[in-house]
């Protein structure tokens, strides 16, 4: 494949066919953007040339005041329903998209500036992102990436020189980050929400060409676009409960069509399962607990499908809801099966038997309550099919429960195909050792912000490799000491 000649060479179909959709905006141009750490497997990946980008045009246009040839940088508009309450406009107050790329396997992916300044949608924000929950984010979906769920990828983490008024004066970061696409729900309800279906269509029509080709033009593609934007949402779902991921903000907004999780504000990992758990500040009444998040991505589907109304029939809406409905139903049962396809990986059965969901709702009634590390359990396991129980007894203190479970899991596994010990290979491919544990997080930011940014490469480093244990990253492994206390995570710092 040709390399191209400018560092960039951007594409704008976002821009050419969606006027209406956005702002053509330029970023604040700030003191000294430099860039603090750079994905080169990423940037190789989306065939641009990392020294070039390391470069200080890079920089500059990677700061979002200075234009790439051929960029109309813009911020892009949405509304959405933030904890269940419909906002008419939000919109990119502090992003920038810059434009698309064409990766190395000809797919379009936009690259989005977080953090570039003031935009007609800033509303009362300053537009600006600061070091530390830049780098969060660059962690977190790294991990992600590295753990096989879908998500948008850190490219770049820059720091701009300013100081940004937070709780005090933080350094100011921007962080370019690279998605499939950055059409959300909240998208659609933009528009739908103005009653103006022209547009609704417009932005499905684009959606279908750019995401779900394969549905064409026939009569029920809108249609079949809910339902396909159904089954990745429940598949990424499913993906996120098989690692105690909590979204944190899983507003419509928040919430892709492309079916890769965005925006890592207040999200983190579990650590005792429980499905109460909540990080975020915010989030009082637990609307985005960890085993609330099916049923969140089910309501934002159901606001997807209410955007689609009058494109489904324009002449008879109680046939189109009727229609619609049906979809937004079904996402239950398509969850709950890509959740046991998931489960039934983490416990290392490869073949299906109708007990399985039993035997796995045994197991979350054995956990739910003993504040047993979710991880830890799950990559211990493997353990025990290689014959040696004690390090899952070990996390119990009351073991009848856990030793009655462990019984019937072991008879089960022995009614696979394959040994025991090789299932427990298998296992050790899907249940990982090393997630982005809060407190190994916090210790890299804070010592980032300190212009340390050693704790934050060595635990990137940790995390692109997460079924992989490795000697001498003991500490990675372990939960929070108890001295870390209760985890509270933030939006929009
Ligand atoms: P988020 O919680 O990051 O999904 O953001 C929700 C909305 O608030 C989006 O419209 C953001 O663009 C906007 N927003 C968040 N932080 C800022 C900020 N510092 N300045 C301007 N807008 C912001
Ligand atoms: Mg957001």
């Amino acid at each position: 494949m040709k390399e191209r000649s400018d560092i960039f060479g951007f594409e704008n179909t976002y821009a050419a066919e969606l006027e209406g959709f956005y702002v053509p905006w330029r970023g604040a141009s700030v003191p000294e953007p430099r860039i603090v750490h750079l994905n080169r497997a990423l940037a190789d990946e989306l065939r641009l040339d990392a020294d070039a980008l390391l470069s200080d045009a890079g920089a500059r246009v990677l700061a979002g005041f200075e234009t790439a040839d051929g960029t109309t940088p813009l911020a892009q508009a949405y509304a959405g329903h933030q904890f269940g309450n419909f906002v008419p406009q939000l919109g990119d107050g502090r992003a920038l998209l810059l434009g698309e790329l064409i990766d190395r396997n000809g797919v379009r992916r936009d690259l989005q500036l977080k953090g570039s300044g003031r935009t007609p949608f800033s509303r009362g924000g300053d537009g600006k992102a600061t070091l530390g929950p830049v780098l969060r984010e660059y962690l977190i979906s790294e991990a992600m990436h590295a753990l096989g769920v879908p998500t948008t990828r850190a490219l770049a983490a820059l720091t701009t020189g300013e100081q940004v008024r937070r709780q005090g004066l933080e350094p100011g970061a921007i962080l370019a980050r690279v998605a499939s696409s950055h059409i959300r729900v909240g998208t659609f309800q933009f528009f739908a929400a103005r009653g103006e279906t022209a547009r609704v269509r417009h932005l499905a029509d684009y959606t279908i060409a750019r995401h779900f080709p394969e549905l064409g033009e026939a009569d029920d593609c809108y249609l079949r676009m809910l339902r396909a934007v159904r089954d990745r949402q429940a598949a990424l779902v499913a993906h996120w409960m098989s690692i105690g991921f909590v979204h944190g903000v899983m507003n419509t907004d928040n919430t892709t069509i492309s079916g890769e999780t965005l925006d890592y504000g207040p999200c983190a990992f579990m650590d005792g399962y429980d499905r109460g758990t909540v990080f975020s500040s915010i989030d009082h009444y637990g609307r985005y607990a960890y085993g609330n998040q099916p049923a969140i991505a089910q309501w934002n589907l159901a606001r997807l499908a209410e955007t689609l109304v009058p494109l489904i029939d324009p002449d008879d809406s109680d046939r189109a809801v009727s229609l619609l409905t049906t979809e937004v139903e079904a996402f239950r049962p398509v969850y709950l099966d890509h959740w046991l396809a998931r489960m039934r990986a983490k416990l290392g059965l490869a073949i299906a038997e109708a007990g399985d969901l039993d035997l796995v709702n045994g197991l979350f009634g054995t956990l739910e309550g003993r504040d047993v590390d979710f991880t830890v359990f799950f990559r211990r396991l493997a353990a025990v099919a290689r014959g040696d129980r004690a390090p899952v007894r070990a996390l119990f203190q009351e073991r009848t429960a856990i030793d009655a479970w462990l019984e019937r899991w072991l008879a089960r596994l022995g009614r696979e195909g394959e040994s025991a010990p090789s299932r427990a290979d298998a296992m050790d491919r899907v249940n990982p050792v090393y997630i982005p544990r809060n407190h190994k997080v916090q210790e890299a930011l804070d010592a980032a912000v300190d212009s340390d940014l050693e704790p934050f490469r060595r635990l990137l480093s940790v995390l692109e490799r997460p079924f992989e244990r490795r000697k001498g990253l003991e500490e990675f492994e372990a939960r929070a000491p108890d001295g870390f206390g209760r985890y509270t995570t933030y939006c929009g710092t």
